[in-house]
């Protein structure tokens, strides 16, 4: 016997998550220099910690040795100001994956299924089979979630529908109005996760207003999170919005103090820093600009995204992705996602992006 076969054969079964390669890992295994390598892997904001949020991080430093709040009121009350929800609606997480987790834990046991897109994010199938459930992939239309179809895959067994909008790893992004009637239509005893991790990036009238729809549809949980334009990935903070009854169970499941407290302060004031929030929508527009541009110079077709990364199309990802790793470019191979001939770069600033083009354009001659 192997202590494995004591692991439930759901467990045994999950395919671990891939992340983006740290650089100090490529400096290692190539005998890089870590300051001459670009990653534009894992969708971070370039302009790295905003300055707010490192004041108040700083600040925080000194009550370390005692316990986060575990009911993370001062983080609640500024979320419920900014997105005016109200604080019972609220459920803190220790990053949005956190939460994706948790409404699984929250509302599935085995034997339940969850419909999920095609090419959508690796978290859905991860926190679907961690606890035993039956995930359903619905066939993406163009790269995008078809939600005719993630309606008509819906089963008895279903519980949950997880929904990225902007999509990561594609980036593409429902029509409001469809968005709408996907929850018009959708049965009202099965719960919607909303993950719009990148919503922050999108002009104002292609955002949705899911504050709205929560109110309308108590089936609605919305996931956001601070690591992608907040710029504090490595704090691990996010949160959902829910109906009360909702938020209340997800609380009850999580982990008393799942939020550190650095965490909870940097976000207090990164909600607040809209400055630097709107240099980051600025530097992203103008990175998006500057990577479609070579894309289309360089005849290499790319899916338009409303994030802050784009993926294209390559004959072979794998053998692109060596290429750029050799030269200290860490971007993000797609074969774990089923697209082979794909890869996935952030935008980064100016000087990155020039560096992943000049790179790619050797490549392509090469
Ligand atoms: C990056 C990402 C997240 C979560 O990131 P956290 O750091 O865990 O908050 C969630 N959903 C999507 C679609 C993402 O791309």
């Amino acid at each position: 016997m192997s202590l494995a076969d004591l692991a439930p054969a759901h467990i045994r079964a999950i395919a671990p998550y891939q992340p983006g390669k740290p650089i100090a890992e490529l400096a290692r295994e190539l005998g890089l220099d870590e300051a001459g390598i670009v990653k534009l892997a894992s969708n971070e904001n370039p302009l790295g910690l905003g300055p707010k949020a490192r004041a108040a991080m700083l600040a925080a430093v000194d009550e370390l040795a005692r316990y986060p709040d575990g009911n993370g009121f001062a983080l609640k009350a500024a979320i419920a100001r900014r997105f005016a929800v109200e604080p019972e609606r609220i459920v803190l997480g220790n990053g949005s994956n956190d939460i994706l987790e948790l409404a699984a834990r929250t509302f599935l046991a085995p034997g339940d299924s969850v419909v999920y897109s095609q090419y959508s994010f690796a978290v859905y199938p991860l926190a679907t089979q961690a606890v035993g459930a039956r995930g359903i992939e619905v066939r993406a239309v163009e790269y995008g979630h078809d939600l005719d179809a993630m309606l008509a895959a819906i089963e008895p067994s279903t519980k949950l529908v997880f929904i990225a909008n902007p999509n990561n790893p594609t980036g593409t992004l429902c029509r409001p109005g469809d968005l709408v009637e996907f929850m018009e239509r959708c049965p009202p005893n099965v719960l919607v996760v909303l993950d719009e991790a990148y919503s922050e990036y999108l002009p104002a009238e292609k955002r949705i207003d899911s504050v709205a729809l929560l109110r309308r549809f108590p089936n609605l949980i919305v996931s956001r999170t601070l690591s992608k334009a907040y710029g504090l990935a490595g704090l691990r903070i996010g949160f959902a919005l829910a109906a009360p009854e909702v938020a209340d169970l997800m609380n009850r499941v999580r982990q008393p103090f799942n939020v550190n407290s650095l965490a909870q302060a940097a976000a207090v004031a990164a909600l607040d820093d809209l400055d630097f929030l709107r240099e980051t929508v600025r530097v992203n527009r103008a990175g998006m600009q500057q990577l479609t541009e070579a894309f289309v110079r360089l005849g290499l077709p790319f899916i338009p995204s409303y994030g802050n990364f784009v993926t294209f199309h390559v004959g072979d990802g794998a053998l692109l992705n060596r290429y750029m790793l050799e030269r200290g470019v860490i971007i993000r191979p797609l074969a774990s996602y089923g697209m082979r001939d794909s890869l996935r770069v952030s935008i980064g600033l100016p000087h990155e992006n020039a560096r992943f083009i000049e790179v790619l354009e050797a490549a392509l001659d090469g």
